[in-house]
């Protein structure tokens, strides 16, 4: 299937790491011209050392969690051409128990999570209305609906990307840009291992990921971390030329975990 996305210009945020990298990847590998996004020099450099050969990638570093950051990104990779496609991938998490939650942690989650996703749409969808073509995706998670007890202020950000995804492509009706959001569910990626680690509290991991399974996650019809390609395989379908049907939509790649066939 030819996705149609040649020499488009994609922003993934967030994609030195994990989901986002193999989203970066995939997009290359299908001949976007892809924007790579972290916090640091470094981390970009690792990442386009790593991807060296899979298509054409640019690193942009910028915080996007902050609004000078999202300016910053919006501003430098709008000098290599217009965005057309956009994956507002960047997300942080951690379990701690709602008690010790604090306020801080709520609004920083709060930033990283939704206003990241929020300043960066603001910056690329009048362009995609004016050019009218754009895909706009936005990496919730099933916690959106399984609100995960072990981390209840992560859960409230994916919700609310539901929510602004829905409410964005309303109002990009009938213009060709489309907004989706796909909700995956527990994929291993660097940021994950990290997270089993510490719900491992220095136990062993294997049997830790074993447990949150059984545990934590039983309605998994799959039973296992999906890879971070198997995500990156159903955002990159949403970000081409073949998706332009769907829009509004919440894609699950959860694995079955959320119990409804709709
Ligand atoms: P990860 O921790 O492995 O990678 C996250 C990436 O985002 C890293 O490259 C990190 O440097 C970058 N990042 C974090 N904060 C940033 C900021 N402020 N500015 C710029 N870059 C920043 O995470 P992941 O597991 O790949 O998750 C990616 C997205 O997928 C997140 O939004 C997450 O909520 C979502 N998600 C992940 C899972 C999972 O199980 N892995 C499940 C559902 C949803």
């Amino acid at each position: 299937m030819d996705l149609k996305i040649k020499g488009k210009l994609a922003v993934v945020t967030g994609s030195t790491k994990g989901i986002g990298k193999a989203i970066a990847k995939t997009l290359a590998n299908e001949g976007a011209h892809v924007v790579l996004n972290g916090r640091s020099q470094g981390s970009i450099d690792e990442a386009l050392e790593e991807l060296k050969g899979e298509g054409e990638i640019t690193g942009i570093p910028a915080d996007v969690g902050t609004a000078a950051g999202c300016s910053k990104l919006l501003e430098e990779a709008q000098k290599l051409g217009p965005i057309e496609i956009l994956v507002n991938n960047a997300g942080i998490f951690e379990p701690k128990p709602f008690q010790e939650i604090t306020d801080e942690d709520w609004l920083k989650f709060y930033e990283v999570n939704v206003m990241s996703g929020i300043r960066m749409s603001r910056g690329v969808v009048p362009s995609m209305k004016d050019r009218g073509w754009g895909r706009i995706l936005f990496i919730a998670s099933e916690s959106a609906i399984n609100i995960p007890t072990e981390m209840v202020h992560y859960g409230m950000t994916k919700t609310a990307q539901l929510a602004v995804s829905r409410g964005l492509a309303k109002t990009l009706k009938d213009t060709g840009v489309t907004v989706n959001s796909v909700l995956p569910g527990p994929t291993w990626s660097e940021g994950v291992e990290t997270f089993v680690e510490q719900m491992a509290e220095g136990g062993d991991v294997e049997e830790t990921k074993k447990a949150f399974f059984e545990e934590a996650r039983p309605s998994s019809l799959i039973q296992r971390f999906a890879d971070t390609e198997e995500v990156a395989a159903l955002v990159t379908y949403l970000c081409s030329g073949q998706a332009a049907a769907t829009t509004g939509a919440a894609m699950r790649c959860d694995g079955g975990i959320v119990d409804t066939c709709f």
